[in-house]
Order: C-alpha cells, then sequence, then structure tokens
C-alpha cells in the first residue's frame, strides 16, 4: 500500500520547554487542518523540524510522541536555524520573492546551509519513502528536495506547492544560485501557486534559464512532464463561521460594542514584515483623516501588528517606524476622548481575532506583496451578516478571488484614503451584494477543496506521464 508523506519546514504542533520537560500541542493553523485529513491516516506522515531546539537527551522521547500523532521531526543545530532559515529563507529568497531584493543578502554560507539542510530533510525522507508513494512537499525553503528526492527514487509521484509568490525572471535572475533552485524544484511533477502570474513567472524562469522544453505549462525534463499549475489556497471556513457563534466571541464582541458604539471601526491585522505595506497603509489612514476631518472621533484604524522576526535589524527598524508614526497620528490628531489608531504589538487568541473579524466595518488588508493573505478570507468568512467592507491590495494573491473588494494599489496612498471614504459611506445594499458573492468564494475554495484538488492533480499528472511512456 502506498502512503502519503508531506514535508514542510514546520512540523503542526507546538513544543513548549520547561526546565527539560516538553510539552507538545497540535498546531491550530489552516494548512495544518487542511492536510490533517492526509496526514493522520494510516502510515502517512508528516515531516518538518519541530519548531525548537531540542536537547539530544530529550530527542528519542520527542520523536516518540510525535511518531503517536503521524509525525517525524527533522532536528536542526542553531547554526542551521541561523543560515538555512533565518539566513538563505528569510533573507534572500523572502525579500527576492516579494520584489524587495535590495533587501537580500547573497552570503555563500546562507547556501551551504540550504544545501546541507535540504539534504537533511532527503535523508529523513529516504528512512521512509518506497517507490508508490506521495510526497507533497511545502515552500520556499525547501526548493531543493524535489530534486534530491527524485534523484534517489525516482518512481514516486512528488507535488511542490510554493505558499508566497514566484517573482518575476527579472527579479529572479538577481540570486547567484537561481540554476541549481530550478532544478531542484523541477523534481516534482506537479508545481502549485497560489494565482497564475506566480506559475507564468516560474515557466519563465525556467525556459529563460534552463535547456528544457515547455509548452503551455508543461515542461518536459529528461522525458518526464512537469506541470505548473495555479492552486489559490483556501481558509478553514467553517471554524471562522462557527467561531462568531462561539461564547467566548461574543463576549468580546459585547466588549467592543460597548467601547466603540457610533465608531467606524477598520481593521488591519498582520505579521511584523516589509512585505505587508503597514507604513503605507498608516500613512493612508492619516491622509484619511486630514481630507475628511468630519470624521474625528467617528473613525478607529484598529491595528494589529504580531511580532516576527524584530532580531533582524530591518525588521526592527520596520517595527520602530511604525510605532513612531502610529504615535504621531495619535499626537496629531486625538482628542480627550478619542485616539485615531489602537495600536497592539502582539498576537490575540483566535476568539478576539474573531470578534474583531465580526465587529469591524471594514477590513483594510494592503500588503505591498503577499502570497494569498488569509486575513482578507478570514475577515469575509466571519462576516454572517453579509455586511462589511474588505479593501484590499491587488498585490494580494486573494484578490484574484476577492473581486467584489475594494482593490486599491497599496502604493497610491491617495487611492487607500478614498477608498476608506467610500467603504464607510457604502450603502448597505451594496455591502451585502459585494460580501456576498466574496463569502461564496471563501466558502466553495476552502482548505479541503484546495488539498483534494491538489492531491487529484498529482495523480492526474502520474497517469499522464505513464501515458505517455
Ligand atoms: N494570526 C494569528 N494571531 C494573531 C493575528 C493573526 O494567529 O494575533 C493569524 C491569522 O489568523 C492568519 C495568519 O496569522 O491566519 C496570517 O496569515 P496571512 O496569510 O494573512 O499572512 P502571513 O503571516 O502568513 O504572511
Amino acid at each position: 500500500m502506498s502512503k502519503t508523506i508531506i514535508v514542510s519546514n514546520r512540523l503542526p504542533v507546538k513544543i513548549t520547554e520547561k526546565d527539560g520537560d516538553y510539552m507538545l500541542n497540535p498546531s491550530e493553523g489552516g494548512l495544518a487542518t487542511g492536510l490533517g485529513s492526509i496526514y493522520r491516516q494510516g502510515y502517512n506522515i508528516w515531516i518538518g523540524w519541530p519548531g525548537i531546539d531540542v536537547s539530544e537527551a530529550a530527542q528519542p522521547q520527542i520523536t516518540e510522541q510525535l511518531g503517536e500523532m503521524n509525525l517525524m521531526p527533522v532536528y536542526l543545530t542553531q547554526e542551521e536555524i541561523n543560515n538555512y532559515y533565518e539566513g538563505f529563507s528569510n533573507e534572500v529568497l523572502w525579500p527576492v520573492f516579494h520584489y524587495m531584493s535590495v533587501y537580500a543578502r547573497y552570503e555563500q554560507v546562507y547556501w551551504d546551509f540550504y544545501y546541507q539542510v535540504n539534504s537533511k530533510f532527503r535523508d529523513a525522507i529516504l528512512r521512509v519513502a518506497e517507490p508508490g508513494d506521495v510526497i507533497w512537499i511545502h515552500d520556499y525553503q525547501l526548493l531543493l528536495l524535489p530534486g534530491m528526492i527524485r534523484a534517489e527514487v525516482p518512481d514516486v509521484a512528488i507535488g511542490y506547492f510554493q505558499h508566497i509568490p514566484f517573482p518575476s525572471f527579472e527579479l529572479f535572475r538577481l540570486i547567484p544560485w537561481r540554476v541549481e533552485l530550478l532544478e531542484g524544484m523541477l523534481g516534482a511533477d506537479l508545481l502549485g501557486f497560489h494565482t497564475f502570474d506566480d506559475s507564468h513567472h516560474f515557466l519563465n524562469a525556467v525556459t529563460r534559464l534552463l535547456p528544457v522544453n515547455a509548452s503551455a505549462n508543461v515542461v518536459t525534463v529528461n522525458d518526464r512532464a512537469v506541470i505548473a499549475e495555479t492552486f489559490p489556497m483556501g481558509i478553514d471556513n467553517e471554524k471562522f463561521e462557527q467561531l462568531s457563534f462561539d461564547p467566548e466571541v461574543l463576549r468580546q464582541l459585547e466588549n467592543l460594542k460597548e467601547t466603540f458604539h457610533n465608531t467606524h471601526l477598520v481593521l488591519s491585522i498582520d505579521r511584523l514584515d516589509y512585505s505587508k505595506g503597514i507604513i503605507q497603509r498608516l500613512q493612508a489612514f492619516e491622509l484619511f483623516l486630514q481630507l475628511y476631518p468630519e470624521y474625528t472621533e467617528k473613525v478607529v484604524l484598529y491595528m494589529i501588528v504580531v511580532p516576527s522576526r524584530d532580531t533582524v535589524p530591518q525588521y526592527k527598524e520596520l517595527k520602530e517606524a511604525i510605532d513612531m508614526l502610529a504615535g504621531g497620528i495619535n499626537a496629531r490628531f486625538r482628542t480627550m476622548n478619542w485616539h485615531p489608531v489602537n495600536y497592539f504589538y502582539r498576537s490575540f487568541p483566535v476568539e478576539v481575532l474573531s470578534a474583531l473579524y465580526n465587529f469591524a466595518d471594514v477590513g483594510l488588508v494592503t500588503p505591498m506583496r503577499d502570497g494569498m493573505n488569509l486575513v482578507s478570507k478570514e475577515y469575509v468568512a466571519s462576516r454572517k451578516d453579509n455586511n462589511g467592507v474588505l479593501i484590499l491590495s491587488e498585490m494580494a494573491g486573494a484578490s484574484k478571488e476577492l473581486i467584489d473588494a475594494l482593490i486599491v494599489n497599496p502604493n497610491n496612498i491617495g487611492a487607500i484614503a478614498r477608498a476608506l471614504h467610500e467603504a464607510i459611506n457604502m450603502p448597505v445594499k451594496e455591502q451585502e451584494r459585494r460580501m456576498k458573492s466574496m463569502r461564496q468564494v471563501v466558502q466553495k475554495f476552502n482548505i479541503s477543496h484546495w488539498v483534494k484538488l491538489f492531491m487529484t492533480r498529482l495523480q492526474e499528472v502520474k497517469q499522464l506521464q505513464q501515458s505517455m511512456l
């Protein structure tokens, strides 16, 4: 019986350590839930890094506990995490793939560790993989892995999905190891991206850089047909629909209603990242307050920034710039009873997020670049009354599906300020028309639909290859 092996940088588990004791809790992210239907079955397994440095003495015990959850760990040293994860993944691939190539640091040592850690993942997979198995690899930390596995066990089905954008060729070509990266990716049989543009950019890079034949979305590699296609990822829609009726969420909602009665609440939620357009969003809100003084004391920007990578200098600087700008706007516009920006630099439990999604009149999501952007879909899924307005950046993958949002260019501060005004003044009928159609999209193309679609397509690609032999 063949099995399915899921591989990602992180395992879907949260491990915490206290005085040498380790606690394991399954993570609740959408992807973990969606893939739960796969890796929890039979001999299927999910391979990845457990997310913390586990002492060598504790590893056998943790491995056993993870094994009971169908999870298999790849332990990484601090040096590997620094160079493969923080280094190559987050300081080379992340900035270039998000069109911020000036932030990239092309260090040879980063690459050496990236290669080494991808090999480590390969070895872990080889311990369990058998001919006929299906291997689904996730995301940009493991671009070399499909090729490395193909070289060892040719007779497996390999899928790869990229959760972040794939940049246009003029960006991708800047990376010193561009050819090796593409060769690694082409070890897969099926490569999935969030948007048509991403898959198109990938195919373009392949034909510009490698001596392979490509026609439409099929690349022929050593007589093997490799297919690149678009699979926009969905969310666990049901979870957000149900949360809207959760007693704790309803309690939080009452608090919000009390605090912000007669106020339009504009919601902004992101991780701290330069790809998220937080600075431009604040500037747009400031311009809005300046252009429409009649909204003094009537609008609040509720802005959550979740701490992330804040020891890296660029992130630290971004955090300081956000602090300054948010503080400056409050100093300039506040009154005795009102702070226009309610800014939080921390994460919140999902019940609070759900209450905010339910309460906010406007969801303001304006990344400079985002592979998909789940916050925008979670906002839509939570609007059980079909009202509320989503303002969405055209640079987010989600904008290709949520076409009934007010779509903006995140660099156009004036356009965002005007969209805010339009959103706040939008007649309820029009809000409902737009929100209903977006809710249908989010409902239908949910995370389990996405998992099924990808897995089915991978089987089809294998059949296609067989028929071409
Ligand atoms: N999120 C969270 N805690 C918070 C705020 C947000 O867990 O305090 C979640 C949010 O619900 C969403 C994810 O973080 O599922 C952000 O995903 P998105 O695709 O929008 O951006 P990413 O951070 O993956 O770039």
